[in-house]
C-alpha cells in the first residue's frame, strides 16, 4: 500500500475553482454550503466554517466527484447575487 503524503493525495486530479481557475477545490464551506478552493477560503469564505472536502466526502460516504456535482448543481439553481465584488470596499 502506497499511502501518499497527507496533502496531495488527491491533488492533481481534482476540479479547479470556477473563480480561481488554477486553484483546486479541496475545501467545503459549511456556512455557504459550497465548495471552495484555498483562495476562496482566504477571501470569499473568510471567517466561515470551512471543512476539508475529503472529510465531508468521508462523512457522507460519497465520492468527491459526487459531492462536487451536487454542490455545483445546488449553487447554480440558486442564483443569488454573489457578485459582490467589494464595490467600494477599500480599506
Ligand atoms: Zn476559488
Ligand atoms: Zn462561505
Amino acid at each position: 500500500m502506497s499511502q501518499q503524503a497527507q496533502s496531495g493525495s488527491y491533488l492533481g486530479c481534482g476540479p479547479t475553482c470556477p473563480y480561481h481557475g488554477t486553484k483546486q477545490i479541496c475545501f467545503y464551506c459549511q456556512t455557504c454550503s459550497h465548495v471552495a478552493c484555498h483562495a476562496c477560503v482566504m477571501y470569499r469564505h473568510r471567517g466561515h466554517v470551512i471543512k476539508d472536502l475529503i472529510v465531508i466526502c468521508q462523512q457522507i460516504g460519497q465520492d468527491l466527484s459526487d459531492v462536487l456535482q451536487n454542490c455545483h448543481i445546488s449553487s447554480e439553481t440558486s442564483d443569488e447575487p454573489m457578485d459582490v465584488r467589494n464595490s467600494g470596499m477599500k480599506h
